[in-house]
């Protein structure tokens, strides 16, 4: 080996050892008669020191050549620093260089490759094999890579098994567009990569295989958004034999374990809310349970006294933003403004201060006198300092208004700590979810996922009220996994593609496959996927998942590094008969 030890390994007691290291050169610190040099690896950083007087004065001038990220090879003797730097394990030894072998000259990198860079996203993304070498973005990868570790230690300690399912397929329907591949050997016929493993983790039920996993790139052509990748990684898993009770308990182990065993924390037994709940409390079906700031709904309280806005809403409901009530105006109109940006939608913002000095002002005082007012405040639970911020219409869209509206106040009020967590199974879904483009329903989760028994017999007269054996895993506000119990049985399978549209002999062409193998002994069975980039990135405390992916795609879809995706050749688009001419 090129090296003796790492460049984050030498300590006090391995003073006087001649070692070899070998790394990148971080920084150069020429003080004239002494000359420092950061050497990086993997493993941290080693401070090397020539001497002027004490170390060969060609080794000193060949020292002063050494550019940033240079790849070096250097001998020394391991000694004590003068002054010593606490924030580096290897920081109170130096090392005293003896000889220099340049492995690798470098150019200039585009961008400091240090904790902080001076690098935009965009140069950082081109050169993304330089921004590797920073630390975060590294430390990143390793959790990543601890994550799977575990991940597969728990689930192979409980039997699963990993099983690699083909990425050339024919179009499983998650809801999203598939990336298709043209097949060159049969002319205008295509292969699409998978959205998920779905039918094929089923066939393996099936099978017979029981209990099992995979860590899986999916692939969805999705509307670009920030933080999107439309390839992506998903741990996916199937369990026969079971019900829903025992998937919750399998995989919120499987959660805790990690949190334990990747960041030491003890999370505890993960609560459990029904869709309806979560809306009717949060407005979300991804309740971010960090903080309370629950929804209170006074529809009832402000009926009847001429405030035209209330007067015709089906929901009057807000949240008490407590310590809030000395906001300025202008504090007051940047939230009504924020409810009124297109992307959230609502037409205004009513608020009620609880003053500290125990008097009620609001916007609406014209309407309503104070003890009516304080009516308001008492059922908030609110007191002196707080702040009443109230949304009014319909009711689904009220809710989801008000959900932004408590999300951007849990931020101003430092509610969302990213090192706190919090989890939470989502249960209880709608299984159908009107479509209004397309005037008709669409699964919510996906078409193998099974109504609620008791309620099938609703999916003729009031198809948006079924429930679906449907759950969804959340933490901090952000949807980590979702899975369902399987329809197993052909007849309701077929049922189920009805009502979603599909003609009988559709139904056959896409998924005959499926619906033959459940007239073959299909057992009861379900399972879950998780977000692994999402996981790694939450994990991480981090807002964005790029960091937790080695290369991944920009907002807009491209590898600006590879610069794809890109165009082929008239030989190619030919081969693949995707042109005719010449
Ligand atoms: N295939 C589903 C998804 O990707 C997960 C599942 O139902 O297991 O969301």
């Amino acid at each position: 080996m090129l090296r003796t030890h790492t460049c984050g390994e030498l300590r006090l007691s391995d003073a006087n050892k001649h070692v070899t290291l070998a790394g990148w050169v971080q920084r150069t610190r020429d003080k004239g008669s002494v000359l420092w040099i950061d050497l990086r690896d993997r493993y941290g950083i080693t401070q090397l020191i020539f001497e002027e007087g004490k170390s060969p004065a060609e080794l000193v001038a060949k020292g002063r050549t050494l550019g940033r990220e240079f790849v070096v090879q250097v001998e020394g003797v391991v000694t004590e620093r003068l002054s010593k730097n606490d924030k580096i394990a290897t920081g109170d030894i130096e090392l005293k260089v003896t000889a220099i072998t340049v492995l690798n000259a470098a150019k200039l990198p585009p961008f400091t490759i240090e904790d902080d860079t001076d690098g935009g996203d965009e140069l950082r993304m081109k050169y993304r094999y330089l921004d590797l070498r920073r630390n975060p973005v590294r430390e990143s990868l390793q959790l990543r890579h601890k994550m799977a570790q575990q991940t597969r230690t728990y689930l192979d300690a409980q039997n699963f098994i990993e099983v690699e399912t083909p990425v050339l397929i024919k179009s499983t329907p998650e809801g999203a567009r598939d990336f298709v591949v043209p097949s060159r050997v049969h002319h205008g016929e295509f292969y699409a990569l998978p959205q998920s493993p779905q039918t094929f983790k089923q066939l393996l039920m099936v099978s017979g295989f029981d209990r099992y996993y995979q860590i899986v790139k999916c692939f969805r052509d999705e509307d670009l958004r920030a933080d999107r990748q439309p390839e992506f990684t998903q741990i996916d898993c199937e369990m026969a034999f079971i019900t829903q009770e025992d998937i919750l308990n399998m995989f919120e182990g499987l959660v805790r374990h990690l949190f334990k065993n990747v960041k030491g924390i003890e999370l505890p037994s993960v609560p459990r809310m029904k869709y309806d709940e979560a809306m009717q409390r949060y407005g979300s079906d991804k309740p971010d349970t960090r903080f309370g700031m629950e929804f209170v709904e006074i529809t009832e309280l402000t009926k009847g006294k001429n405030f035209p806005v209330f007067e015709s809403a089906e929901l009057v409901v807000g949240i008490n933003a407590t310590g809030c009530s000395e906001y300025t105006r202008k504090q007051i109109d940047e939230l009504t403004e924020f409810v009124k940006r297109p992307q959230v939608g609502a037409k205004g913002l009513v608020y009620v201060q609880y003053r500290t000095d125990g008097t009620i002002k609001s916007s609406v005082d014209k309407f309503y006198t104070p003890e009516e007012l304080g009516a308001w405040t008492a059922k908030f639970n609110a007191k002196p300092g707080d702040l009443l911020l109230i949304m009014a219409g319909e009711t689904f869209t009220t809710r989801k208004q008000l959900n932004e509206l408590r999300l951007l106040m849990g931020d101003k009020l430092g509610l969302r700590d990213k090192q706190k967590f919090s989890a939470l199974w989502v249960m209880d879904f709608p299984l159908l979810e009107w479509n209004e483009e397309a005037k008709r329903y669409h699964a919510m989760h996906h078409p193998f996922t099974s109504p609620k028994p008791e309620d099938i017999k609703l999916l003729d007269t009031a198809p948006g009220d079924v429930r679906a054996n449907a759950y969804d895993m959340v933490i901090n506000g952000t949807e980590v996994g979702g899975g369902s119990i399987r329809i197993h049985d052909r007849a309701t399978q077929q049922m189920m593609f009805s009502h979603l549209g599909f003609s009988e002999e559709e139904a056959k062409k896409q998924f005959g496959f499926l619906m033959e193998a459940f007239e073959f002994g299909a057992p009861p069975h379900g399972g879950i996927a998780f977000g692994f980039d999402r996981l790694c990135s939450i994990f991480g405390g981090a807002d964005s998942i790029r960091d937790f992916i080695a290369f991944p795609k920009n907002n807009a879809g491209r590898d600006v590094m590879i610069d794809t995706p890109s165009t082929i050749s008239d030989e190619q688009l030919k081969e693949l008969a995707l042109i005719t001419k010449k």
